[in-house]
């Protein structure tokens, strides 16, 4: 068995209202990328990187201490379920039934609802296989929490290879059939945590078409070509120019913040999309094996949550990519299908994969 110099210490971080500990624990490997998460939300508190000439910054945006992530209410960098993204009117149809969710946005229910997975405290252990070590988050969401049918046990992995890849490997099981779409809110900003504008970042999402939203930031269940559009990734594109453009769609998201269909072929983990700072020459990849990623840039960031070192993160000054089920997919049913049948395995994996050039 092949052992690996990846380390995970943990330290309390501090502790919640109800008086249970949160606890922080750090991912480390020998080449010194070092990832920090704490158990209150699934959340990466820190993604530590050099840059091209080997100056390490933070490269996601964050708060300083428990007291502030209980405060803020922008997903930074928290695990977003049981349904990431919006549900329209919080409502689905499940087996000829219907299910009423908390409305928390509007009146749609967006990330889980008032308290999604983002504001729950994870069971986490430190737990090895094969010689690599990894951290693992647990929870179990009961039946009818925040309106959802069934017992949904959730495990969640998180694993740094020498490779500088943060492997997150998602995995549920519910006792009645239910719907499940979850995924990470880290917000990169490669210029670090406090690099101001992400315009100049550039970016590649390996797909040909989005679906469009309306004024709400709702999916209405339009498949659109990104060809000739703000929308077209294809290739690593300036994302400044697209964020100002009066593209209708640009508009109806208040700037970036739509659903790519990814464009892939068979089965398997693949390459989703390429985040890229030239300044810094800091590089993401992003690989998954969910069939949407969202990119979100920021756009509603706007100044009031207190962030690492006193920062108010102002909009688009981090931008995230989610990897998911399409938003809203109970409502659009040419959509891949969110439901989980009772006793099947919902399980996916993500890769971010963090390199200079
Ligand atoms: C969504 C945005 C939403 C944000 C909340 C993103 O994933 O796409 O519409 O406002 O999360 O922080």
């Amino acid at each position: 068995m092949e052992e690996t110099f990846m380390t995970i210490t943990s330290r309390k971080y501090g502790a919640l209202p109800d008086g249970n500990d949160v606890f922080l624990f750090e991912l480390t490997n020998s080449r010194g990328l070092t990832i920090e998460i704490i158990n209150y939300g699934g959340t990466i508190v820190s993604i530590i990187m050099p840059d091209a000439k080997d100056r390490f910054e933070d490269i996601v945006l964050g708060c300083d201490n428990l007291e502030d992530y209980l405060a803020q209410t922008k997903y930074f960098g928290a695990t977003t379920g049981r349904f990431a993204n919006r549900i329209e009117g919080g409502v689905f149809e499940l087996n000829d039934k219907r299910y009423e969710l908390e409305m928390n946005d509007g009146e749609n229910h967006l990330h889980g609802g008032l308290v999604g997975f983002d504001k729950v405290l994870w069971d986490a252990e430190i737990k090895t296989a094969n010689g690599q070590k990894y951290l693992e988050l647990t929870y179990l969401s009961k039946d009818g929490e925040e309106g959802y049918p069934g017992n949904l046990e959730v495990t969640i992995k998180f694993t740094l290879s020498e490779e500088n890849e943060l492997k997150i490997d998602y995995k549920a099981i519910s006792d009645r059939d239910t719907i499940v779409n979850l995924s990470n809110h880290s917000y990169f900003n490669l210029a670090g945590y406090d690099g101001g504008d992400i315009g100049c970042h550039q970016l590649m999402i390996n797909s040909k078409q989005f679906t469009a939203v309306d004024e709400d930031c709702l999916t209405n269940g339009d498949i659109v070509s990104v060809e000739g559009t703000p929308f077209d990734f294809t290739e690593l594109t300036s994302i400044g120019q697209g964020m100002q453009s009066k593209h209708e769609q640009i508009v109806n998201g208040m700037g970036y913040d739509h659903n790519w269909i990814l464009d892939f072929s068979g089965e398997g983990l693949q390459k989703a999309a390429e985040l890229y700072h030239p300044d810094s020459g800091r590089f993401v990849e992003v690989f998954t094996t969910k069939p949407g990623l969202q990119f979100y840039s920021g756009n509603f960031l706007d100044g009031t949550d207190k962030g690492k070192h006193g920062i108010y993160y102002k909009s688009r000054t981090g931008c995230c990519l989610e990897t998911q089920f399409f938003p809203n997919s109970m409502k659009h049913t040419h959509f891949p299908s969110p439901i989980l049948r009772a006793g099947d395995k919902y399980s996916y994996v993500t890769v971010y994969k963090f390199s200079t050039r």
